[in-house]
């Protein structure tokens, strides 16, 4: 059982923002940002490539609804998801991290150590 799934069950506590029938949001334990948000689905899945169609517009769903309680649609936001190794997924469940509060640094051509092959 992945952490996250844990936290669902509240078997680990969070601080919750957000939860419908199909995705939880929550903050992360360890902000990259001064809003950092957690948006996950309720089942277990590892990767992105695995998460059926549905969900996933559940889970952008969750982001509109935890970007507008946060008031953040007027300032914006960036979603990003870290989809295995390469990416430097660390919780085998998917997650969109939803970052925000401040402007925050462009991601473009932020890596090119290595080019696609
Ligand atoms: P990733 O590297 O994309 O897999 O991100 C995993 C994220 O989960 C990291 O930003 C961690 O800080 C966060 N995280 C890990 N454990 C917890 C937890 N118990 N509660 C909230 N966030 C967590």
């Amino acid at each position: 059982m992945s952490i996250f799934t844990k936290i669902i069950n509240h078997e680990i506590p969070a601080n919750r923002v957000y939860e419908d029938d199909y995705t939880l949001a929550f903050h992360d334990v360890d902000p990259q940002a001064p809003i950092h948000i957690l948006v996950i689905p309720k089942k277990e899945v590892a990767h992105l490539q695995d998460l059926d169609g549905e969900t996933m517009t559940h889970l952008l769903f969750a982001v509109q609804q935890v970007a507008k309680k946060l008031k953040l649609d007027e300032r914006g936001y960036r979603v990003v998801i870290n989809n295995g190794a390469d990416a430097g997924q660390e919780v085998p469940h998917v997650h969109l991290h939803l970052l925000g509060g401040t402007k925050l640094g462009h991601i473009h051509h932020q890596d090119r150590t290595h080019t696609a092959s």
